[in-house]
């Protein structure tokens, strides 16, 4: 058997110097930025702007033993359903020390020559109470409060940078968060600034009138690395502890604010605008929306996998009805975007089964991702006079799906961080479905439209009596 091609840096990597400080090395960010940023180096582009990988976590230690063993190369196979290729990327060139304090974090971020701070530390990394603003209650923040010169988190770790880099008169660096947030920059704002203000008020306004961050919309699925992911990476010839498998897509949208300087990231395909919020929407609604669509009738139907659920006609049609009928007309103009093919590239993406993604994954964490991913388009439908009968019904298989077992009677293993209390109102909703939109930190006031309430009611009698695919049969023929 002949070992596949796999392609190297094609630049030195020995006179590459640091312009990024990236803090949460997970696996997005291999696959995504330091992908852009080695396509730029292989241009002969932006040497002076290689990546220094650094954490706050345990998980980040090991990584960094990981990579540093590697001389900080990653592996990135390309899951691309007519054949796999990898890559060496190797636009990181060294990992800071994972400590408590974050010293050796802080001295980095304070040189000069680091011009970004970005950032993945997951949705939940941002310390956000239920309306989004900083949960100043949280003990790690409340430690950071405490003591700033020794901080535990990312965000104390910026600002105490930033300190260093203001009394040093040194312009302080941008801080661009890579997470998916809707506003990522904004909400990034709003916590460091916000943390600054319990212990130093007047740096507060100094961050909030100095620093950028820029709001920016990231996009490529980027399974967890397992077993079957390195032995992926063994099939290249590599013995790899902690290679990144994603999809061929990827998309990057920013905003073009970096007082410091940026690399020329336009030259390798990231879209610069000041219209990210709608590009941000396309994705939240058509692809984030498209997900808990399928997912509920896949988990209640047993079916393990993505791409398996995008095999079941059943699952295809509700998808296609719901996305042409109720979604894709209500997401404002994105520039130089068809949504349309937007949406077609989307169910190739969710049919690829090289990704291997889980229903199971998909159907997680519901109570933070309806209100974000579903709820808003019922709401703009209700508003342009529409009741959309398939997004309803969408979320009364979300309540069935949380009542704990799939149409077969298999137990569903708790899924929500609020599982007992999904799985208790789920119960009760099955008798009295008003309880389940009674969730107002999930439907705010949707309950209390009649039209609304009924066809809720009508969709989860149906799901109960006759099960998913019967209701998802009836909805598609009518
Ligand atoms: P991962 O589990 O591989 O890595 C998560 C990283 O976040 C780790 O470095 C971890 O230490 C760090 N982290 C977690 N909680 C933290 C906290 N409270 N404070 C500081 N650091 C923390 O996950 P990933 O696949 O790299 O995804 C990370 C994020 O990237 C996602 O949450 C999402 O916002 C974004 N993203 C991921 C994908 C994807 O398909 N994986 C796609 C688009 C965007």
């Amino acid at each position: 058997m002949t070992t596949p091609a796999l392609s190297l840096p094609a630049y030195d990597r020995s006179a590459l110097t640091p312009g990024i400080v990236h803090i949460g090395l997970g696996n997005f960010h291999r696959a995504h930025q330091a992908v852009y940023l080695d396509d730029l180096f292989a241009l002969g582009e932006g040497h002076d702007w290689a990546i220094i990988g650094a954490g706050v976590r345990p998980a980040d230690g090991r990584m960094r033993e990981a990579l540093m063993a590697q001389d900080c190369l990653s592996t990135v196979v390309e899951l691309d359903p007519a054949g796999k290729s990898a890559r060496r990327i190797g636009a990181m060139i060294d990992f800071l020390p994972v400590e408590p304090g974050n010293a050796a974090l802080i001295a980095a971020m304070s040189k000069p020559e680091i011009r970004i701070v970005s950032l993945t530390v997951t949705e939940g990394g941002y310390f956000m109470d239920s309306v989004g603003r900083l949960d100043a209650g949280a003990a790690e923040i409340r430690a950071d409060a405490a003591n700033p010169g020794a901080p535990e988190t990312a965000f104390g770790a910026i600002l105490a940078a930033l300190k260093a880099r203001r009394d040093a008169g040194i312009i302080p660096f941008t801080v661009m968060s890579c997470d998916n947030l809707p506003g990522n920059g904004d909400v990034t704002r709003d916590v460091v600034v916000g943390l600054a203000r319990l212990f130093d008020p007047g740096f507060a306004d100094w961050v909030n009138a100095n620093v950028a961050f820029p709001n920016g919309m990231v996009d490529r699925i980027t399974p967890a690395t397992g077993e079957r992911e390195r032995a992926m990476a063994a099939a290249f010839g590599l013995d790899d502890p902690v290679p990144v498998t994603c999809e061929p897509f990827r998309q990057w949208v920013l905003e073009d604010r970096f007082p410091a300087g940026r690399p020329a990231l336009e030259k390798v395909g990231v879209i610069f605008t000041e219209h990210v919020h709608a590009y941000e929407t396309m994705k939240i609604r058509i692809l984030n929306g498209g997900h808990a669509i399928i997912a509920y009738p896949g988990g209640l139907m047993d079916i393990d996998l993505v791409h398996e659920a995008m095999e079941e006609p059943l699952i295809t049609a509700f998808l296609d009805k719901v996305e042409r009928e109720e979604i894709i007309p209500i997401v404002p103009p994105v520039p130089d975007t068809d949504l349309q093919a937007y949406y077609a590239i989307i169910r190739e993406r969710f049919a690829n089964p090289e990704v291997a993604d889980t229903v199971r994954r998909l159907c997680l964490d519901g109570s933070n991702r309806q209100p974000k991913f579903i709820v808003p388009s019922i709401r703009d439908n209700r508003a342009a006079g529409r009741l959309p009968k398939g997004l309803i019904l969408a979320s009364a298989l979300w309540c069935r799906y949380c009542a704990g077992v799939t149409d077969s009677g298999a137990v569903i293993a708790p899924n929500d961080p609020n599982w007992d209390e999904l799985t208790a109102r789920a119960q009760a909703a099955k008798a009295d479905p008003a309880a389940w939109l009674a969730m107002r930190d999930v439907y705010g006031d949707l309950g209390e439209d009649a039209e609304v309430a009924g066809a809720f009611a009508a969709a989860l009698e149906a799901v109960w009596a006759r099960g998913a695919r019967a209701v998802l049969t009836e909805y598609i023929g009518g």
